[in-house]
């Protein structure tokens, strides 16, 4: 059976019978991270997400697997060297999902970098990330720079830094991190939301959850539970009552999407913000996306509201850098906010917080990580299992991560990718669909896009194509809701949001027969992925 509802519901028949050795909250990056790391390793896990996997803060990141050159600038070497390296060693374990990405830093009169701190900076960066030789940076002067990037201000340009960095889909690396841990062996379960803990004395050993789509709930049993749950971690703490010492500081982070046409950038940018801030624009199929913000955040977790303050900064971020371009509100096609899990220290703003990882272990055995980053997320794993096996005594085993392949082992270089999609150009012409369609399949769905497209008839639609990746994720990626598809597994709801409206029935129907929804659901189902879309904005 495939990681499908079907599997989820025969799993939730016999959970509670199982003591597993680890039970993990929250089906972020780092839940699954950790997921993978210990069941590669023999443990018995068990994972449980309260709503779709990575709908938290690993679907609304700035989709980067980078080194953090703003981490240089504040002096966190180690953690430099090692998400640095890390990017390497994703690209090779991921090469569809983790594409190097060159980024341009540019040179601005008046702004805060000079031409010797940069390239020294970036040469440094280099080095502790350990960059190859050909991939080093390159610094070049105006006239290159104005070639490399024409929508620069020739008034105020001086040159510029292009460095290497990953880019990647958070949620789709979240999901595929997640299906190589059901491979090895752990269950993981979407909507399935903890709402307490018990204890043998004061020793924590499982958790009752309820699973929120039939509502019924199930205690189990657990030698160890980590709490992953990213900005929920001190709710869960809270619960534990064991919320205290260090807490969480929450900081918002919004990105807005615009068409590629209104931002036409050739490459993705880092770039100065007049407030000493430092932001990105990422061009991305047919959009760029600019962000982020950095502002201390109170509200409520689930439903982040973006403001016309974030919009604003961000507008008026790109117009300062780029003044030919115009951008207005109403060229935004969508925007997501994201909530980082800092770590409180007093005194720190917001972008002065440290972005490392940080465990806490409850007097109960409550294992709760906070902070860190996408980049990290398979050294924290480590760092979290090899904890726990010290706890519990279990024989030390290695952890075999940096060797399982996220990509069931078909491609072993970025060569391999570009002549895969080639391979995939190939198949799509010939059923009569659009070429460009190869990139999106081949950075979504790896080796899988070859039988989404041999499973098509000749002469095929577009719709026919989007159906056919539908299937592929109800049977293979535990999808349940419309928003799951639209959001998670194809990020169509934010980079092609009118192409998303026009396929809601089509969709919606094929969710129903496969998932046997009820026609009063599906009706429902459609009018709140038709509302969610109209309000995109707030809907993050
Ligand atoms: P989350 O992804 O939030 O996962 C926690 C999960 O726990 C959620 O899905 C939630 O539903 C679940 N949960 C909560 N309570 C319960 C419960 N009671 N029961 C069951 N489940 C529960 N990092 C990078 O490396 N590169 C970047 O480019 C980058 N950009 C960023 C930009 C922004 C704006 C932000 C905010 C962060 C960025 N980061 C980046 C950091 C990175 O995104 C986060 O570190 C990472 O996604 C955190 O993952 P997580 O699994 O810890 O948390």
């Amino acid at each position: 059976m495939g990681f499908s509802a079907r599997y989820r519901t025969a799993a939730l028949s016999t959970v509670s019978g199982i003591t597993y050795d680890l039970c993990i909250i929250g089906g972020g990056i780092t839940g699954a991270g950790i997921a993978l790391d210990a069941a590669s390793r023999g443990f018995r896990v068990l994972l449980l997400e309260k709503r779709d996997f990575a709908s938290g803060t690993s679907s609304r990141s700035t989709k980067l697997i980078h080194g953090g050159l703003r981490y240089l600038k504040q002096m966190e070497f180690l953690l430099v060297g090692q998400v640095g390296r890390e990017r390497a060693l994703l690209h090779r374990l991921a090469p569809h999902l983790v594409v190097p990405e060159k980024m341009m830093l540019p040179l601005i009169r008046g702004g805060q970098f000079g031409r010797l701190t940069t390239s020294i900076g970036l040469r440094l960066y280099d080095l502790l990330a350990g960059v190859p030789k050909a991939d080093r940076r390159k610094m070049y002067g105006r006239t290159s720079a104005l070639e490399l990037e024409p929508l620069l201000d020739p008034a105020r340009v001086l040159g510029c830094g292009l460095y290497a960095e990953y880019r990647t889909d958070d949620a789709r690396l979240t999901i595929e991190v997640i299906k190589a841990a059901h491979r090895q062996g752990a269950i993981c379960l979407n909507y399935c939301e903890v709402e307490s803990f018990h204890y043998d004395g004061s020793h924590l050993n499982g958790v009752i959850f309820r699973d929120t789509v039939s509502g019924t709930r199930h205690s189990v049993s657990s030698r160890a539970t980590v709490n992953a749950t990213g900005p929920w971690v001190d709710q869960l703490r809270q619960q534990d009552h064991t919320l205290t010492g260090k807490h969480l500081f929450l900081t918002k982070g919004v990105h807005v999407v615009v068409p590629w046409k209104k931002l036409p950038l050739r490459q993705s940018i880092y770039f100065d913000v007049p407030d000493g801030r430092m932001i990105f624009a990422i061009p991305r199929e047919q959009v760029t996306y600019i962000g982020t913000t950095d502002t201390p955040y109170e509200g409520d977790l689930s439903g982040i509201d973006i403001d016309t303050e974030d919009i604003r900064y961000l507008l008026q971020a790109v117009s300062h850098m780029f003044p030919r371009t115009e951008l207005w509100e109403s060229d935004i096609l969508s925007a997501w906010a994201g909530l980082r899990p800092l770590i409180y220290e007093p005194g720190k703003s917001a972008s002065e917080l440290s972005r490392r990882d940080e465990i806490f272990i409850s007097k109960n055995g409550l294992i709760s990580i906070a902070g860190g980053k996408l980049t990290g997320y398979r050294k924290m794993a480590e760092k979290v299992v090899n904890l726990i096996i010290k706890r519990l005594t279990i024989p030390y085993r290695p952890s075999a991560t940096s060797e399982l392949s996220l990509c069931k082992g078909q491609f072993t270089s970025e060569h391999d990718v570009s002549l895969f999609r080639k391979h995939i150009a190939a198949l799509l012409t010939d059923k009569g669909l659009p070429v460009e369609k190869s990139g999106y399949l081949v950075h979504r769905y790896g080796g899988e896009a070859e039988s989404m497209i041999n499973s098509l008839s000749h002469s095929a639609q577009p719709i026919d194509l989007l159906l056919a990746e539908l299937q592929y994720a109800l049977e293979q990626e535990m999808v349940l809701f419309l928003p799951d598809f639209f959001i998670r597994r194809t990020g169509m709801y934010y980079f092609d949001p009118v192409a998303a409206g026009e396929a809601i029935e089509a969709v919606a129907e094929k969710c129903a027969g496969y998932l046997n929804w009820q026609e009063a659901y599906r009706q429902t189902a459609i009018a709140e992925m038709r509302h969610m879309l109209e309000n995109r904005w707030r809907y993050c």
